[in-house]
């Protein structure tokens, strides 16, 4: 019987825990979870770092911007300012890595 903690497996059918990411029955991935129902993990560091040490950049360290982690680290996260402005980028997913990429919530 299917229940709000349960779906069905995308390929074989099989009745599965509904935040499972991976069949236990066939071990194939659930696209649904995986495009839109899964924290991104680096959006979640890249919080965390810039929450606790943004101050310091280790956000932008983490995310391959170099350059301007130093400047931040320089200017302790300009003087605070820079350090909130980031913060509120990179929780609202408005915040790219060193190669362009938003990084954000959800995986698109
Ligand atoms: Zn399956």
């Amino acid at each position: 019987m299917r229940t709000d903690q349960e779906k069905y497996c995308f390929s074989c059918g099989e009745a599965i825990f509904s935040k499972a990411e991976i069949c236990p029955k066939c071990g194939v991935p659930q696209p649904d979870i995986v495009r839109n129902k899964t924290l991104n993990n680096r959006w979640i560091a890249a919080v965390l770092l810039c929450w606790i040490l943004g101050v310091f950049g280790a956000h932008r360290f983490y995310l391959g911007r170099t350059g301007s982690g130093v400047l931040m680290l320089i200017t302790i996260g300009g003087l605070g300012i820079w350090y909130l402005i980031d913060l509120i980028l990179v929780i609202v997913g408005q915040m790219r890595d060193s190669n362009g990429q938003y990084v954000k919530a959800q995986i698109e």
